[in-house]
């Protein structure tokens, strides 16, 4: 396993690959590996793209591949995928278009399905930018499937945050509440084909103006040309590459590439801990069958949550 670590560093693809599958499988010996590779971390500009299922995020990240592979960076993407009971993981068919890259030495395509529970998602996406980094990319992909807590949390592991948004979709009322509008530092309308995409424009434009932007870095919107237009569409996404870029150089000019950078490695930290301490003792209770009890302690109202919790605290601690 440590050797995986050392030869991902050196860029060998296989190893990359079989690491990125240890992360999924959240197999425990991967520790060693990230802790190997860990002081070689950070160089990478880490991307994330989020919005709803079917909003268009591979085909930009596709697009995106090649304006970026023109400017001569090299490239790894991370599609996420969390595995749910509604979609069994099946969200991942699109993705094969990214195959056509497959030839291309500074492009790195991996999928990572896992499943989310514990901050088990966060840890594992974490873990495999890592990889990516270390394998010297210059730009890191990470395409978040938009369910649930998981699309705001792309924000925690992301320098540069990308929000898609499609007409049609209600997206305009979600964005709100999901919290997107404050984690966006780019909004992407695609599908700019379909009715709607205007109007989506103009509410996502009233929203901006009524925000305010401490850091001094307005989200610009993007309307991109629809796919059906190859090259229009290819045009529109080297203008998105711009603007990431820009995105980041107001990060370096700002001093805000170090807030964060911080930010990524205190999610790290919590993601590492729950790993460390609070995976073990919720094992221990599920194997040992307390935790069944406790609930069924609750159920009959004998005692409540809070006193459980601390009587497990006390004794493990103890230990
Ligand atoms: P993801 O789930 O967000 O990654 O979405 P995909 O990139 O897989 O796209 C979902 C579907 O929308 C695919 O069938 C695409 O071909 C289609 N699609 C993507 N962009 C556009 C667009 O600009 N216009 C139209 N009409 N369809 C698009």
């Amino acid at each position: 396993m440590e050797e995986l670590g050392k030869r991902a560093m050196a860029g060998d693809i296989r190893a990359a690959s079989r690491l990125i599958r240890n992360i999924e499988d959240d197999i425990p010996e991967t520790s060693r590996a990230i802790k190997q590779i860990f002081p070689h971390t950070g160089k990478a500009h880490v991307v994330g793209i989020t919005g709803s299922p079917g909003a268009g995020k591979s085909t930009i990240t596709d697009q995106l591949i090649f304006a970026m592979r023109q400017k001569e960076k090299t490239v790894g993407v991370l599609a996420v995928d969390p595995t749910s009971p509604f979609t069994g993981g099946a969200l991942l068919g699109d993705r094969i278009r990214m195959l056509r890259h497959a030839e291309d030495k500074g492009v790195f395509v991996r999928s990572l399905a896992t499943r989310g529970n514990m901050g088990g998602l966060s840890k594992a996406v974490g873990d495999g930018i890592h990889v990516l980094d270390v394998m010297g990319k210059d730009k890191i992909l990470v395409e978040t499937v938009g369910v649930g807590q998981q699309e705001v949390d792309i924000i925690n592991h992301a320098h540069t945050v990308i929000v898609v948004l499609v007409p049609g979709m209600g997206d305009e009322i979600q964005a709100i509440k999901a919290g997107l509008m404050e984690i966006a530092d780019i909004f992407v309308i695609n599908k700019a084909d379909r009715d709607g995409a205007r109007k989506l424009y103009k509410e996502t434009l009233n929203m901006l103006n009524a925000g305010n932007f401490p850091s001094g870095w307005r989200p610009p919107i993007l309307m991109l040309e629809s796919c059906l237009e190859p090259h229009s569409f290819a045009e529109s996404v080297e203008k998105l590459c711009e603007k990431i870029d820009e995105h980041y150089q107001h990060l370096v000019e700002k001093g805000q590439l170090q807030e964060r950078a911080l930010r990524k490695i205190i999610t790290e930290m919590n993601d590492a801990l729950r790993y460390a301490v609070l995976e073990p003792v919720l094992s221990e209770l599920a194997a040992t069958g307390e935790f069944e009890s406790m609930v069924n302690k609750l159920i009959d109202k004998e005692t409540d949550p809070y006193s459980l919790a601390e009587e497990v605290a006390r004794r493990f601690i103890k230990r």
